[in-house]
């Protein structure tokens, strides 16, 4: 059992997005573009409305899956497959975009308060033109595992003997939302063979005698076993691993496949109004 150490902190970037939100960008910067599979990772979140109240109006994706994480505050979703959802506080929203998907996310607060994060998950080759898929989760059904000061939400992967929520065969994805006391440890099996994060958000932790900054993403390196200890005022972090694709990206904006050629395809597909090709495979509403 080996654990891992941190390879490399990268400090988050503010961008703004869609109708002028400003977001910290985690992954899917110039100094980290992709953390095979992952493409992207935002943490979103402010207290005032005005700087996102606009959202993200309809936009396409295809190509990748996105996993939208509410901590605070709800998002209203909408898509071109039918569905209707209001993501709340707690709860998780997987959507593969696949072939295609327009859609539009509207972030709401509650008692002044919104925050959340979204992950872009790469799809492999093979599922990339695949029909699109929705689920949408409360936070209720979200397993909670609880130890010796720490406890841990499982959004995807085992933990602790619970089983996520979401399942993501193609990069057996672990995504945990663990919150620690002060000076507490966590600990968590890493398959070797998975790229890792994570990302503290609250207070301050150290990972084998390393600081792990807050709103930083903290990459880890080789080893089996994740260990971190939490500071003296505790912390809150999301830990994700996944299992690397190893297949060529290409991409330019809400469009991630493995050639120019599949872009430039993506790019007339939408400007032609043939980026949904998929029927209506509605489940939910
Ligand atoms: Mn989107």
């Amino acid at each position: 059992m080996t654990f891992r150490p941190i390879h490399q902190i990268v400090q988050t970037r503010a961008v703004t997005e869609g109708a002028g939100v400003s977001v910290r960008r985690a992954i899917g910067t110039p100094e980290l573009g992709q953390l095979d599979p992952f493409l992207m990772l935002d943490h979103f979140g402010s207290d005032d409305p005005d700087q996102y109240i606009a959202g993200f109006p309809e936009h396409p994706h295809r190509g990748f899956v996105t996993l939208t994480y509410m901590l605070d505050g709800h998002m209203e979703h909408r898509d071109s497959m039918g569905n209707r959802g209001d993501l709340v506080a707690g709860g998780a929203q997987w959507m593969k975009a696949a072939s295609g998907v327009l859609h539009s996310e509207m972030p709401r607060q509650t008692d002044g308060l919104m925050r959340g994060f979204q992950l872009w998950i790469n799809l492999p080759a093979a599922e990339k033109m695949s029909d699109p898929a929705y689920q949408e989760f409360g936070p209720a059904v979200v397993p909670e595992v609880v130890g010796a000061g720490a406890r841990a939400r499982v959004l995807a992967g085992e933990y602790g003997g619970a089983r996520g929520i979401v399942d993501d065969p193609n990069t057996a994805l672990l995504y945990l939302d663990a919150t620690l006391a002060p000076g507490a440890a966590f600990e968590a099996p890493v398959p070797a063979s998975h790229a890792a994060f994570a990302y503290v958000f609250e207070g301050a932790a150290t990972v084998e005698g390393r600081a792990a900054p807050g709103h930083a993403l903290v990459v880890f390196g080789a080893g089996d076993r994740v260990r971190i200890v939490a500071g003296d005022a505790g912390a809150r972090l999301i830990l994700v691993a996944g299992r690397p694709l190893g297949e060529p990206v290409a991409r330019y904006g809400p469009f991630v496949m493995n050639t120019r050629e599949e872009i430039e395809q993506a790019l007339a597909d939408y400007r032609d109004g043939r980026l949904v090709r998929a029927r209506a495979s509605v489940s939910g509403g």
